[in-house]
């Protein structure tokens, strides 16, 4: 689908060079959008950028950490002088970290290994920083350049576990538990200032974030996975791909012109299916 309404808009997008968020960032600009892509790995992002230019489309890559104020103004800047002002933000850097999460599923006195005891609070805050003031600071700089613009909005990825939080991931269910609040509370804020902000929350996508819960080194299923499988209806994991129809018609002025506040659910059936 072509969104004639996301041509020649600019779209900064973090974690650019993740694997969800580069094919986000193809999408937009396959649809005429010029695309900031945003990474703490500079690589990663210039790989986007380079396959993006490769096609015919407008893209560059930028090294930006999402936690450090500084970088994101002084990226902002360069991003005015090569593009212009921002109307599209999607906050998508972001993650889990394993000193964070626990092995087991439900206490037990005889469980020794890594249990809600043992987790790191470094790692709690690892993981805080990165989903929620890595979404806030990207936030604050960007919707400067969208207030009064009608054109405007912000996209942030939220998580099935937003809704229910999953089983050892304790502090990552939180951090985007909070990514859903936050996004609501910024769609109301911004409601009188023509700033639409949405968010999308995956299911299960097999990415490097999660392969390790996912995936046995032998590319068999975990016992996770399995249980991931039973529990989503369509019987799989998502595609990134299928993301995209998503991101961009919440980003559309024109088609989701009504639309802020909502937090999208792209997870085959997982949310819908209680089990039984
Ligand atoms: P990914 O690990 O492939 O991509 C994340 C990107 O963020 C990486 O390129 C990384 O370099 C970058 N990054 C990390 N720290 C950063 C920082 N401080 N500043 C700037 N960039 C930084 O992950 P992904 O699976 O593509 O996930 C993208 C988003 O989707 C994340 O917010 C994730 O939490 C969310 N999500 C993923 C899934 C899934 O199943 N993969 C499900 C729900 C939500």
């Amino acid at each position: 689908m072509i969104y004639d309404d996301l041509k020649d808009k600019v779209v900064v997008i973090t974690g650019a060079g993740g694997v969800l968020c580069s094919v986000l960032a193809h999408a937009y600009a396959k649809n005429g959008s010029k695309v900031a892509l945003l990474d703490l790995s500079y690589e990663a992002a210039v790989r986007v950028s380079n396959s993006i230019q490769d096609e015919g489309y407008i893209a560059k890559a930028y090294k930006c950490n999402v936690l450090d104020k500084d970088n994101i103004a002084k990226v902002h800047e360069e991003i005015l002088n090569d593009f212009g002002k921002c109307d599209i933000l999607v906050n998508g850097a972001g993650g889990n970290n394993p000193k964070a999460s626990t092995n087991d599923e439900f206490y037990s006195i005889d469980f020794k290994d890594k249990t809600f005891f043992d987790l790191d609070i470094k790692g709690i805050e690892f993981v805080f920083n990165l989903n929620f003031i890595g979404t806030l600071l990207p936030t604050l700089e960007f919707s400067k350049d969208m207030i009064n613009n009608l054109n405007s909005s912000i996209l942030n990825i939220s998580s099935m576990n937003a809704f229910k939080p999953l089983t050892k991931i304790p502090a990552y269910s939180a951090a985007k538990a909070s990514i859903s609040n936050f996004t609501q509370w910024l769609a109301t804020y911004f409601s009188k200032s023509g700033i639409r902000v949405n968010a999308i929350a995956p299911g299960f996508f097999a990415t490097k974030q999660n392969e390790q819960l996912l995936f046995y080194s032998d590319g068999s299923l975990t016992e996770r996975s399995k249980k991931i499988i039973r529990n989503t209806p369509m019987e799989r994991f998502g595609k990134p791909e299928e993301l995209i129809g998503s991101a961009l018609f919440l980003s559309s002025p024109s088609q989701a012109s009504f639309i802020t506040g909502v937090i999208l659910p792209i997870d085959g059936g997982f949310s819908a299916y209680s089990g039984v």
